[in-house]
This record gives C-alpha cells, structure tokens and sequence, in this order.
C-alpha cells in the first residue's frame, strides 16, 4: 500500500503537469450557461458562459491515463462497514454495488485579493476527492472542477445550473458508461457514447458532500443567518436566536444537545424553516 503510495503521489505530480496542458489546449473543458450577477444591469443579472471539467471527465482521465486505482478490499470494506453501522446516508443507497468506488463533493471558498478601496474578492471553488485514496499530502486528492469570483453568484441560480451539470455526470459514472445523450437529453455522436468508462467496467457512486457553513448558505440558501437578529435564528439547525430572551439564545443548551432547548430540526421541519421557497433547483 505504501509503495503504491508513493508510486501514485509520483503518477499524481505528472498528472497536475498534463492537466495543465489539458486546460491550456482548451480540451475536455465544458461550458454551462448560467445566470451571473451583474448589479449594473436592472435585472440584476446576465448570462454567461461558466467553464468547468465535468466529473466524469475527470476520473476517466484519472483511472485511463493517470492509472489511479482504488483496491477492490477497500472498496467493498468501505460499504460492509457503513452496512454494519446503519449509517444514516446508506438509506437510499439500495442500488449501490460493493464495487461502486466512493466519490465526494467538496466545496469553499478562499479570500483572493483586495485592491485598495474596493471590497475583498473571494473565489469559490467546487472539488472531487477520492475519500478512499489519502496520500500524505491531502493537495494530491482533491481536484478542483469548477471556480468561480464569488460576487458573481446570482443567488442560488448560478451554482444551481452548475449543479445541474453535476449530478448529470455524477449519475454516469454511477452507471459507468460514457453519456450517449448530453445534459439537455440531445444525443451525442461520440464514438465512446454509451461504452464503459474502463475496460474494467468501473463505477463510482457519491457518497460524501462536504463544505463549511458558509458554502452550504450559499447551496442551500437556509433562511438562518449568523448575523440575524431577533426575528431570524443564527443556526441552521435549529430555532436558536441571537438576541433577546436569554431562554431563546443559541448558547442555552440542553443536556449534551448543542441545539437550543434539545430541539433540533428533524428533516420535516429543517425544510419548512429553513429551505427557502424559491429557487430551490432553477
Ligand atoms: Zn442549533
């Protein structure tokens, strides 16, 4: 395992080189139409061109070229044991192989720069990792697919289309077969249409979604807020205020619940109080 390691931590420097290469040819990148602020114009938006690398372009890249691979054991030790645990996310994950290799989704962002009198920019980047393949330096597990300057964001309905993308070709590779249609259902004449994505016939399925508080504001749009005031919670997961009755204040906690009064959200009641009513995939 260790000499594999290092033989991928090697494979992974060449890899970020022709990577580079691939994005300075312009290949295998996508562009997805999305509304982005502009507070210049009186509708408050317009359409852009976003690029990105769509995720099954990528592990195809990985596992064809790169010659990643995660060993069969570990894959089928990974589902037997969250099996055995009952984790809570396993519920509707009833068509998932022991062979389907484990992807995540994780998203921040980073401040980038601040020129004098102006606010400060930060970028926003979406990635893919691998959570069964860790070497030393975590730099070497996590790709980035997508970027973006946060003051572009149009609300949610920027990251919404880039999403939409997403979950297309997330649902790919879950299949392992090349897309035969494109994300607007228009067939693709792609000779690799419809073939499997390795000779092998590897599938990988999405199993961890990660970010801080602040991207999941920014994915989900909780009507929460750390700045709220009275009328609104300061935590999204449950009724917790900022100001006012102490009773009500997010460090009154009950027993070992972190949440105010022991009440936290169940699903039902985290979507009525805190997923917004619009917007919600457009
Ligand atoms: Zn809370």
């Amino acid at each position: 395992m260790l000499a594999d390691i290092g033989q991928h931590k090697k494979n992974m420097g060449t890899a970020r080189d022709t990577l580079q290469q691939k994005l300075d040819a312009d290949e295998d990148i996508v562009k997805v139409r999305a509304p982005i602020a502009n507070p210049k114009l009186p509708e408050g938006h317009e359409f852009a061109d976003l690029e990105m690398i769509e995720p099954h372009t990528l592990i195809a890249y990985m596992w064809n070229e790169i010659g990643m691979n995660i060993p069969e054991e570990s894959v089928k030790a990974f589902w037997n044991h969250h099996r055995a645990v009952n984790s809570p996310w396993m519920e509707n994950f009833s068509s998932v192989s022991d062979l389907h290799i484990p992807l995540g989704l994780y998203g921040d962002g980073a401040r980038a720069r601040q020129l004098a009198f102006q606010p400060v920019e930060k970028v926003l980047g979406i990635f893919i990792s691998l959570p069964l393949f860790r070497p030393k330096s975590t730099r070497n597990s996590r790709w980035c697919i997508f970027s973006i300057n946060e003051n572009l964001l149009y609300g949610r309905k920027t990251l919404n289309a880039i999403f939409r993308r997403i979950v297309w070709s997330l649902n790919h590779l879950f299949t392992g077969l090349w897309p035969s249609h494109g994300p607007d259902n228009e067939p693709l004449n792609s000779p690799r249409a419809g073939q499997k994505f390795t000779d092998a016939g590897h599938r990988w399925a999405l199993c961890e979604l990660r970010g801080d508080w602040v991207y999941q504001k920014q994915v989900l749009g909780f009507n929460s807020s750390w700045t709220a005031g009275v009328n609104k919670s300061v935590c999204f997961r449950c009724k917790a205020l900022g100001r006012g009755d102490c009773r009500t204040q997010y460090y009154h906690v009950h027993g070992d619940n972190a949440h105010s009064f022991g009440r936290e959200y169940n699903l039902v009641s985290f979507l009525l109080n805190e997923m917004p009513a619009n917007d919600i995939c457009t």
